[in-house]
């Protein structure tokens, strides 16, 4: 059943994500392209700071970790040997023969009683109302085209970036002699012909994944399993997901993907309800051994302590970048009213406010400066020194000096900016400022340098 509060959560947040530079519809100008958005300044810095927030977590903090930047367009026969281009990709899709919408099949409505039970398993159609009048069929979520000025090979915009993980496996044992378990990493774009689009960033057809296939010895998957388990938490604690949000499916066999031998889904409760957000899957040696048998290249790891070739398992922890951009932004979502704990000369009304909370080290911007009045060019002179300096140790701040400083602090909290700095009168004298907390409005002095190492310590990638 539908929440109207999350339905209006959703708007809510949609508006904002366009108002304050976030998300926009893709080519809006042209009426827009169904399951394709575009981000804006706030959104590419934010989702910038997820990418290195993840990137330092999952890669450069670990010894056994490498990273590939595998290209987007692939030989058609990786996705032969992956299972692809077969039935392992494809959704059901119901046609109405009347109106010809299509619609996902693990997603269509049947003609419910006037108590609102299904009786019998009558087909209607959410376009048009056409009871029973459909065909099913498989359709293949990937995006065929065509390479060269001959057009003649067929290639495909890649549906995951896991398989450029798998067909750089010999390449990174060849050139880095990694010791087995290791793991190989990516961030990049992936693309699926969805067939229903929706729900904001949730579905869409490009999107971007980041991605590990961890390689383990066969006996160990459990084990590895279950500390990805924990990882992949401690991942979510540290964008500030909560743990009460946040539920973990163990996806049956007949759900699961070809490959997977188990795979647990991270369920987040989105304003639209409780949908996936991440997977972990155990892919066994399901892609390595297909690729060694469709290529003909060994792509086994020599292990030195057993003296034998080995194909690995995986273990795969996967993370949609743009489902975490929603995540984050409908936990960071708030309305408050800010009380009595500000102070009469700071120029911040009482009012109803909306603000973002998001942790310091993805927030796109860090911290931003204003002059206490614009129209007192030394205060604006002082406030520009004080953001130069700041800028030197924390690229992402801004500074603002338009409208008037209740205006500002509104549209700093619009777009998520932790901390407020003021410089006011007494700056001009001690070179100390205000420094207003974003979430509870409450203002303290400090000395310039204090505030600076403040700002340098919170906003630092974990
Ligand atoms: P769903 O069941 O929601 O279609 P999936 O199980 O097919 O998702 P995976 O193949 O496991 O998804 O993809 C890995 C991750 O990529 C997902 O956990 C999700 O975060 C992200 N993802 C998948 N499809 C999309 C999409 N169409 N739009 C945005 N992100 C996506």
């Amino acid at each position: 059943m539908k929440d109207e509060k999350q339905e209006l959560l959703m708007e809510k947040i949609v508006s904002l994500a366009k108002r304050r530079g976030f998300v926009f519809q893709g080519s809006e100008i042209y009426g827009g392209l169904a399951g394709t958005w575009d981000y804006g300044p706030r959104g590419v810095a934010l989702k910038n700071n997820i990418k290195n927030l993840w990137w330092r977590m999952f890669v450069e903090s670990r010894d056994d970790m490498y990273a590939v930047d595998a290209a987007i367009l692939m030989n058609e026969k990786v996705w032969k040997a992956s299972g692809h281009t077969g039935a392992g990709f494809t959704d059901p899709v119901v046609i109405c023969n009347k109106c010809k919408n299509r619609f996902r099949g693990d997603n269509v409505k049947f003609k419910k009683d006037d108590d609102g039970k299904i009786s019998e398993r009558v087909w209607i159609c959410e376009k048009c109302g056409t009871e029973n009048d459909f065909e099913t069929k498989q359709f293949n979520l990937m995006f065929e085209t065509k390479v060269g000025a001959e057009g003649t090979i067929k290639s495909y915009l890649r549906p995951e970036t896991a398989q450029g993980i798998f067909v750089n496996f010999k390449n990174i044992v060849d050139s880095m002699n990694p010791k087995l378990p290791f793991g190989i990493a990516q961030i990049g774009k992936a693309f699926r012909n969805e067939i229903a689009p929706r729900d904001f960033v949730f579905r869409t057809r490009e999107f971007e994944q980041m991605e590990i296939e961890y390689f383990v010895k066969e006996d160990t998957w459990e084990d590895h399993f279950n500390e990805w388990l924990g990882r992949m938490y401690s991942w979510m604690e540290a964008i500030g997901l909560q743990k009460k949000d946040i539920h973990e499916l163990d996806v049956p066999e007949s759900d699961r993907a070809h490959y997977s031998k188990k795979t647990v889904d991270f369920e987040f409760d989105f304003p639209f309800g409780r949908k996936e957000l991440y997977g972990l899957a155990y892919r066994t040696d399901f892609d390595l051994k297909n690729h060694t048998e469709h290529s003909g290249e060994s792509l086994t790891y020599f292990d030195n302590e057993a003296k034998e070739h080995l194909t690995p398992h995986v273990i795969e922890p996967t993370f949609g970048v743009d489902r975490t951009v929603l995540a984050v932004l409908t936990s960071a979502y708030t309305e408050d009213e800010l009380g009595g704990s500000v102070s009469a000369d700071s120029g911040e009304p009482k009012e109803k406010r909306v603000y973002l909370a998001f942790k310091p080290s993805i927030a796109p911007v860090k911290a931003a400066v204003f002059p206490l009045l614009k129209n007192k060019p030394e205060l604006v002179a002082k406030a520009r020194e004080v953001y130069t300096e700041l800028k030197k140790h924390v690229p992402q701040v801004m500074f603002d000096d338009n409208g008037n400083v209740g205006k500002r602090y509104r549209r700093q909290d619009e777009i998520g900016t932790p901390v407020t700095i003021v410089a006011d009168f007494q700056t001009l004298d001690d070179d100390t400022v205000t420094m207003r907390d974003r979430d509870t409005g409450e203002q303290e002095r400090l000395s310039i340098n204090e505030a600076i190492s403040k700002i340098k310590d919170a906003s630092m990638l974990g």
